[in-house]
């Protein structure tokens, strides 16, 4: 292999799924340009060996290293890798794998939220009455060790065939209670404009579908992909376009990704972020409140907190549910009520989601209750006399 850092670990042939070859005949690159995106894809790390080469992980764990690669794909997007070469753990410990990703616990389960039971057909998760997930990819810009659908995350057989996303059309349009439809993955915006475009278009026929939901890691893992274009083929649909960025850490927001988040805001597509609370990456007050403050300020609001999945290989970064409810409680009043959001629970089974966080009320006789301050936690009594309703 030769020296060339950039360009030369990148043979994933999966990537002509995501970019319908389009690097193949890029323009030559000027200097101030922007990089294209399947360019800056192209710069991802896919392979431990060169992990290696760049001394970020130890030569004598790449035979386990490698066995972690069958269970998920390496990609480390180049938007990580200036931090984890500047030893930031909390990108290293997203993008890098570890031999932990090896040991499987009782808990920990192949499709630990659910999903399959709730799958009609194989691209189509029907949980919840007014909305439903759409998978029109499982390629990511980037594979968090932690991800939650690691069982089919990256994995070739279980990329989208034509017949399947015919019948998730074909599922939708026989369910007119659905007025949402959520698209994940994987990432739905690795997909080329052109692919994206053919994913909306059946969307956009129906009346009764009111809102579309891109979930996606693409601001901070591939900020190079929020391009003016994708932005106006967003708002041709039509419908709400609402984008849920999943954010882990403060020092993912480069430049590149503010602008990136900037692009959807100004350009009338509002941003919501999702994070998974981490061990070793934000598992503290201060680089949650660091992370969710910085949101703000970018006008992407904190959504959704959540417990990691009992997933397989996981474990490690798992830290005790009940620290993690006290963790959210402790930011509660400390923080902008923009900034702190509900740490949610996944419940195993396609059982659904759950508010979890540490109690602040309790009824302690039948018309009074006890609330904790969140100012200083003091214990304060409050009665509420009968009423009628
Ligand atoms: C999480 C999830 C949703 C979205 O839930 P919201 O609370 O609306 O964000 C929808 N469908 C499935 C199957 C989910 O797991
Ligand atoms: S971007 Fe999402 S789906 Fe892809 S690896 Fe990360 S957590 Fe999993």
């Amino acid at each position: 292999m030769s020296s060339v850092p950039s360009d030369a670990s990148t043979a994933d042939p999966k990537d002509s799924l995501l970019t319908d070859g389009a690097f193949l005949v890029e323009a030559p690159l000027h200097a101030e340009a922007p990089l294209p995106w399947p360019r800056a894809l192209r710069r991802g790390i896919l392979s431990v060996d060169e992990l290696a080469r760049r001394g970020l992980v130890e030569e004598s764990e790449l035979p386990r290293l490698r066995e972690a690669l069958q269970h998920l794909d390496l990609r480390v997007p180049a938007a990580f890798q200036p931090g984890i070469e500047a030893g930031d753990p909390a990108l290293a410990l997203q993008a890098l794998p570890s031999r932990e990703e090896l040991s499987f616990f009782p808990e920990e389960l192949d499709d630990p939220i659910g999903d399959d039971p709730c799958s009609p057909t194989p691209l189509l998760t029907h949980r919840y009455p007014t909305r439903v997930l759409l998978k029109p990819t499982y390629l990511c810009a980037m594979y968090c060790r932690f991800c939650f659908r690691r069982n089919k995350v990256s994995h070739s057989e279980h990329q989208a065939l034509e017949a399947d996303l015919e019948a998730a059309f074909a599922y939708i349009r026989a369910h007119p209670e659905v007025r949402e439809v959520i698209l994940t993955g994987g990432d739905p915006l690795v997909l080329t404009d052109a692919r994206l475009r053919e994913v909306l278009a059946p969307l956009q026929a129906l009346p009764q579908l009111k809102v579309i939901r891109l979930h996606t890691r693409i601001p901070t893992a591939l900020p190079q992909r929020v391009t003016p274009e994708l932005i106006r083929l967003l708002r041709s649909t039509g419908k709400a376009v609402w984008v849920i960025a999943h954010v882990n850490a403060a020092s993912e927001l480069t430049p590149e990704a503010i602008q990136a988040f900037g692009s959807f805001v100004d350009g009338g597509v509002p941003v919501l972020s999702q994070s998974v609370l981490l061990k070793g990456v934000n598992d503290s007050r201060e680089s949650l409140a660091a992370l969710f403050e910085a949101l703000v300020d970018l006008r992407v609001k904190p959504y959704y907190l959540h417990y990691p999945d009992l997933a397989k290989g996981t474990r490690h970064f798992r830290i005790p549910l009940a620290r993690a409810m006290e963790l959210v409680r402790s930011l509660r009043g400390a923080l902008s009520g923009l900034c702190v959001p509900p740490l949610v629970v996944d419940l195993p089974g396609g059982r659904g989601k759950v508010l979890v966080e540490a109690q602040s009320s309790r009824q302690i006789s039948e018309n009074s209750w006890e609330f904790i301050s969140p100012l200083n936690g003091e214990r304060i009594r409050v009665d509420y006399p009968p009423c009628e309703g």
